[in-house]
């Protein structure tokens, strides 16, 4: 008997709520990250828990985006930052990817 595997990310504006789904509009949607330089230290959190190496860490230690496009969402360098320093929100479908901001 197969049990239900509960998921901890994130819900996402416009899923549905079945087992599953949520997971397949992820893998569909993009992202875009924003890191906020006032308010980052270069901790390097956000970096070594991202799954998808859609982060990566600079000369300087800072956070930069490698490529928002593989960002798969599930919002673990937002939840553990530990300055509120760095966003991903879902981009509708007719934007392109947003620079960092620069701050
Ligand atoms: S986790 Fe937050 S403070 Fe640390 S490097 Fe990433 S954005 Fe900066
Ligand atoms: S939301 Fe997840 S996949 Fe996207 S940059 Fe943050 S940790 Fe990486």
């Amino acid at each position: 008997m197969m049990s239900e595997v509960k998921q901890n990310n994130p819900p996402i504006a416009g899923a549905a709520g079945r087992p599953g789904e949520e997971e397949a509009a992820r893998e569909r949607q993009h992202f875009d990250i924003n890191i906020y330089r006032d308010w980052c230290k270069s901790c390097g959190i956000c970096a070594a828990l991202c799954p998808k190496q859609a982060l990566t860490l600079n000369e300087e230690g800072e956070p930069v985006v490698v490529d928002p496009d593989i960002c798969g969402g599930c919002g673990w360098c937002e939840l553990h930052c530990p300055d509120f320093a760095i966003s991903v929100r879902p981009r509708r479908s007719t934007q392109k990817a947003s620079p960092e901001a620069e701050d």
